[in-house]
């Protein structure tokens, strides 16, 4: 049991500054996903706690100690890769129960034994590395980490090499591994899916900064900038510019094919972006407006999204199949003004309409 406190920290690269002044405070037992794009820092956060890069700034405090500069097996934690780095020569059971050997554990067996049965590879304990699937690699690198029954386990990409299938079955033992142990877990992924389903938190990165810290659903919900909203979501959150106006203290959002109604309000004309997800536009007459021309129309099997040009820019439609468009129909689209977010065009953090408008969690 572990909760991991990051204060400030900061690591530069000669002119990169990979991770900039992040602060994060993991309770015990979270499953937190540090999320975004590739090179937003997200490994090397990760590695500063796990003590193998020295931050430039900052410390890490593990249940109120600083263990900033201590070395990485004095740290209570295990850290699973996206490579495997499993010990070619060495069988599963040797493989999972090395790191119990180099501490001159006794009960070897017994742990690699139950460690086995966790994660259903009592069949497989006799074979090497190259005799197994991705998956099954996985498992045991996963294993390896189990074993030392650490306070938390640091997680970097371990799904990134496993086919979607596999991933899908992975990602659902993990979530499962995490509800038995009740240990600590920190997943670094870019996969928004992954982020979505497994975290009780999640950490949005650009950057080397944080964008956003909240669970799922706030994440979706009230994402906190145009960077979130567009990370976080697919087909990705429509964003359309519009300039702010009241009228008899009604707000509008008018702008080249919008003219989205945002209820009683008298901010004064400002520049926006406003955006709405793919999954609550309709097509018909609303309160909410957007006029566009249908480009293009996916059928995902059980749904089917439809791409629009709006003004200059573009919105995605997805419900059930049939939408009953098709290419060239000129539509208009509502949606409930509380579906409806509004983020400041420059800058692009997210404009807090008071009362902000409150919603049931929304599974993707
Ligand atoms: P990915 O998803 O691609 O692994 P990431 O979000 O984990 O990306 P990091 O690996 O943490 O990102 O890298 C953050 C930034 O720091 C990148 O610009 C990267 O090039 C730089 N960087 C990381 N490690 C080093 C290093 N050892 N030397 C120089 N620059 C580095």
């Amino acid at each position: 049991m572990s909760r991991i406190q990051i204060d400030g920290l900061t690591r530069r690269f000669g002119d990169v500054t990979a991770v900039d002044g992040i602060s994060l405070d993991i309770a015990d037992g979270e499953f937190l996903v540090l999320l975004g794009p590739s090179g937003c820092g997200k490994s090397t956060l990760l590695r500063m706690v796990a003590g193998l890069t020295p931050p430039t700034g900052g410390r890490v405090l593990l249940d109120g100690r600083d263990i900033t500069t201590a070395a990485p097996r004095e740290r209570d934690l295990a850290m699973v890769f996206q490579s495997y780095a499993l010990y070619p020569h060495l069988t599963v059971a040797k493989n999972i129960g090395f790191p119990l050997r180099t501490r001159r554990r006794r009960d070897v067996g017994a742990r690699v034994a139950e460690v086995a049965s966790v994660l259903g590879l009592e069949e497989l304990l006799d074979r090497r590395p190259r005799e197994l699937s991705g998956g099954q690699r996985q498992r045991v690198a996963l294993g390896r980490a189990l074993v030392r029954e650490p306070g938390a386990f640091l997680l970097d990409e371990p799904l990134s090499n496993l086919d979607a299938t596999l991933r899908t079955a992975t990602r659902a033992e993990l979530t499962h591994l995490h509800r038995r142990l009740r240990s600590t877990f920190v997943h670094v992924t870019h996969d928004q899916v992954e982020a979505m389903t497994m975290a009780t938190r999640i950490a949005v990165l650009n950057g080397g900064r944080l964008e956003q810290v909240g669970t799922p659903e706030e994440v979706y919900d009230t994402p906190a900038s145009t960077f979130v909203a567009g990370f976080v979501g697919s087909p990705a959150i429509g964003l359309l510019p519009a300039r702010l106006q009241s009228t008899d203290g009604l707000l509008r959002a008018v702008g080249d094919g919008v003219d989205v109604p945002l209820g009683p309000g008298d901010d004064e004309d400002r520049d926006v972006l406003v955006g709405v997800r793919p999954e609550h536009l309709r097509v018909g007459e609303g309160a909410a407006t957007w006029r566009g021309t249908v480009r293009l129309v996916e059928n995902l099997g059980g749904e089917e999204v439809a791409h629009l040009d709006v003004g200059s820019g573009r919105l995605a439609l997805r419900g059930p199949r049939p939408l009953g468009l098709a290419v060239d129909d000129h539509v208009r689209l509502t949606a409930d003004p509380d579906r409806v977010h509004l983020f400041s065009a420059t800058g692009g953090r997210r404009l807090v309409r008071t009362p902000e408008p409150t919603r049931a969690p929304v599974a993707v």
